[in-house]
C-alpha cells in the first residue's frame, strides 16, 4: 500500500455527464487506449479510452478530452478502425446491489447519416491528422448538485 492516495480523476469532472446524455445519440471522436489506475485497485492499472471530443448529436455538443472507465463500453471504442465512433448511450439492467451499467448501444443507418452531417458542419481534420469539432461545449451551468453519489465508477 502506498502512503499516498493516487488515483484516476473523479469521472463526473471528466466533462461528461452520461445521466444528462441517457438514449442519445454519442460521437467518440478518435478514441484511443490509455492505462489508469484501477478504481477497485489503484495498484492495478485498467485500460480506459481517452476522446479527443464526445460530440451528442441529440443536445448538438461537443465535450474536450472526455475519459471513459466503463467496462462495457471502453472495448467497444478502442476495438475499431474507425476515426469516430458512433453509438447511442444506454443503461442495461441493474444487478442486486449495484447500479445499472452504461452500454453503447448500435447505431441505426438513420444514426449514422445524422452524426455524418453534424461532422460535416462541426468538424475539421488538421493537418496532423486530429479531428477536432467545434460545438458548443456541454453546459457549464453549475446548478447541478455535485454531491458524491455511491454510483460505480464509469
Ligand atoms: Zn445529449
Amino acid at each position: 500500500m502506498s502512503a499516498f492516495k493516487i488515483g484516476p480523476p473523479n469521472p463526473s469532472s471528466g466533462g461528461f455527464d452520461k445521466d444528462r446524455h441517457n438514449d442519445h445519440l454519442l460521437a467518440f471522436v478518435q478514441p484511443r487506449a490509455e492505462q489508469q489506475p484501477s478504481f477497485s485497485d489503484s495498484t492495478k492499472m485498467q485500460t480506459v479510452a481517452r476522446s479527443g471530443f464526445v460530440v451528442c448529436v441529440d443536445c448538438g455538443t461537443a465535450s474536450a478530452d472526455v475519459l471513459w472507465f466503463t467496462s462495457q463500453i471502453v472495448p467497444r471504442l478502442l476495438d475499431t478502425r474507425q476515426d469516430v465512433v458512433v453509438g447511442r448511450l444506454g443503461q442495461g439492467l441493474a444487478r442486486a446491489g449495484r447500479s445499472a451499467p452504461w452500454l453503447l448501444d448500435e447505431p441505426t443507418d438513420a444514426d449514422l447519416v445524422e452524426v455524418g452531417r453534424f461532422l460535416e458542419k462541426h468538424a475539421t481534420r488538421l493537418k496532423s491528422g486530429v479531428i477536432v469539432v467545434e460545438a458548443p461545449e456541454e453546459g457549464d451551468d453549475d446548478d447541478i448538485d455535485d454531491q458524491p453519489d455511491d454510483d460505480e465508477p464509469f
